[in-house]
């Protein structure tokens, strides 16, 4: 990188934020849909522990599908293996939220971070602890480092009330064998999970334990999957656009409809950026823009 990272990252801001005129925040769910579309934050935490933030990096937002990064290291430090026999690694080419795929291949979803593989992992967290809401939130808070990470739970009120195709994605699951609990409750807390409120600079830090080994009483195990988790970002973290996210940023990333795309350059950094309007794909155009900036060394 060229520009010294603070400078580099007020010259991305000034780029990729107005570029979020050319989208909107998620219409689907209503509490969504209310985010003013002109936010735009980013927060950089280097391997060393050094934090750049621009814009409203400070300030909690939906982070929606990038829970599914985090939902997953927690599985596979519980379920492990086994995980792998209910969902599959293969990028899904269809939209996050698809039930035809999910029907034509008999209820085994094609990744983890589709909804339909995100409610199996749901599942086998809810089916080993019921109380798993806590647990996730408490796992959150440790990989930030922050007592102050919480559920916003207008969001999640606001999922329940509109969430009728993940719940039947639920439902299709369970058809197929492949949902041990009730599809309510098991939607509930993936719903909950979803609805985790965090800044651009927290999630950075949650994210840490991709980048380096961590001094965490959290990040230990999850350490030890980090390397399989970078496969599924690269592969599958921006769902059907995550080839082109390959191809502009070649970083390891995962999107939330939320706005928010984390992404990782192991060995070397963490980075969030935020901004609420959308693609078609349902992945930020401004943070998408702003990453794609930032690998290019601000693209002046
Ligand atoms: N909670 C959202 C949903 O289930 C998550 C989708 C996303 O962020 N892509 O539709």
């Amino acid at each position: 990188m060229t520009a010294p990272m603070q400078t580099l990252l007020d010259q991305i801001a000034a780029k990729a934020r107005p570029l979020a005129a050319e989208g909107k925040p998620a219409q689907y769910i209503p509490a969504l849909a209310r985010v003013d579309p002109t936010k735009f934050g980013m927060a950089l935490i280097t391997a060393e522990g050094e934090e750049f933030t621009v814009g409203d990096a400070d300030e909690p937002f939906s982070i929606q599908s990038i829970s599914k990064l985090f939902s997953l290291a927690l599985a596979m430090e519980w379920v492990k293996e086994e995980l792998w026999d209910r969902v599959d690694r293969e990028p899904s080419g269809m939209r996050f939220n698809s039930l035809i795929q999910l029907e034509t291949e008999h209820g085994k979803p094609r990744n983890p971070f589709i909804n339909a593989g995100a409610i199996v992992v749901a599942d086998a967290l809810y089916h080993r602890r019921p109380n798993i809401e806590w647990g996730f939130r408490n796992q959150m808070r440790l990989l930030a480092r922050d007592e102050a990470v919480t559920y916003d739970l207008e969001v999640h009120r606001s999922e329940i009330a509109t969430g009728d195709l993940n719940r039947a994605i639920a439902f299709v699951l369970k058809a197929y064998g492949n949902l041990r609990e009730d599809p309510l409750d098991v939607t509930r807390a993936y719903f909950k999970f979803c609805s985790m409120a965090m800044s651009a600079r927290q999630l950075a830090r949650a994210a840490m334990f991709l980048v380096a080994p961590q001094e965490n009483d959290a990040a230990p195990a999850h350490g030890q999957s980090a390397p399989r988790l970078h496969a599924l970002m690269r592969t599958c973290g921006l769902y059907d656009q995550s080839g082109e996210f390959a191809f502009q940023v070649g970083l390891p990333g995962k999107s939330g409809v939320g706005g928010g795309i984390l992404a990782v350059d192991p060995g070397k950094y963490a980075v969030v950026a935020w901004s609420p309007p959308l693609d078609r794909y349902g992945n930020s155009i401004a943070a998408t823009a702003a990453l794609e900036l930032l690998v290019q060394g601000g693209g002046a």
